[in-house]
């Protein structure tokens, strides 16, 4: 039966993502807040250490969304098992290019939306009641990666189970979406930049985001809203890095 089927899968991807989150969070956490020493993994962004109440909020949300990203991915697979959807399981159908073209196309469209809806959370009339639980994290730690208002896990979970109904997907195509997804996430939001320098502020860092470039969106609300490309950002210029500190050495002499 569909319905009692869609409840136990519900029930197992909410478990399977709940899961997923704490393994890769608290293993960031722990390699960035954790040390003994009481150093900082990274270049630290984040001013003040976490702090017990940021991190209980971070979870519970985190922990909210989980059903709410769990319930239509239930969806999408029960109608895939009887047949619906574009997802299939032979590599031949489409070929090995379409693996990335398709995986390419649904990280451009994911990342296309979240900008925009992002921007619109942030309009005044609408703020408090969708994306005001993302922002109480306003020196954020691992545990925000997966940190909404049940309105905002709601606009934004649907988005990509919808798409296997439009653009043909893998499930290991999938699996590397969710894999990215989670990534990227954590790592933005781990409060200190594990990229190296080289990267962050080189030709690769100009168009992707990072932990130094997120971590503006959450002390100043009005730049740097996209999820994984700067693009967005660039083009409509609300792009902001943090200026580089120079060494003293090298500071120009005040005249
Ligand atoms: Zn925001
Ligand atoms: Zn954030």
């Amino acid at each position: 039966m569909f319905f009692r089927d869609l409840v136990s899968t519900t029930l197992i991807l909410t478990f399977a993502i709940a899961a997923r989150y704490l393994l890769v969070v608290w293993a960031v956490y722990a390699l960035v807040w954790g040390r003994k020493d009481g150093s900082v993994a990274g270049r630290r962004l984040n001013r003040d250490r976490p702090k017990a109440t940021t991190i209980r909020h971070e979870l519970k949300l985190s922990l909210l969304s989980s059903w709410i990203y769990a319930l239509p991915a239930a969806l999408v697979f029960e109608v895939w098992r009887r047949g619906g959807t574009l997802v299939y399981l032979n590599v031949d159908r489409y070929g090995v290019a379409w693996l990335f073209v398709s995986g390419a196309i649904y990280l451009l469209i994911q990342d296309t939306y979240y900008y925009w809806l992002h921007r619109l959370m942030h309009k005044h009339a609408v703020f408090r009641y969708v994306h005001a639980g993302h922002h109480r994290s306003r020196q954020p730690t691992p545990f925000a990666s997966f940190s909404f208002d049940w309105a905002e896990a709601a606009l934004a979970a649907w988005l990509l189970p919808a798409l296997t109904f439009l653009i043909p997907i893998h499930p290991a195509v999938i699996v590397v979406l969710l894999t990215i997804m989670t990534i990227a996430a954590v790592l933005n939001h781990a409060g200190s930049e594990l990229l190296p320098a080289w990267l962050v502020e080189g030709p690769v860092g100009a168009w992707l985001i990072s932990a130094t470039h997120h971590s503006v969106h959450h002390t100043h609300y009005g730049a740097n809203f996209g999820l994984y490309f700067r693009f967005w950002d660039r083009a409509m210029r609300t792009d902001m890095m943090p200026a580089r500190e120079r060494p003293a050495s090298v500071e120009a002499p005040v005249s």
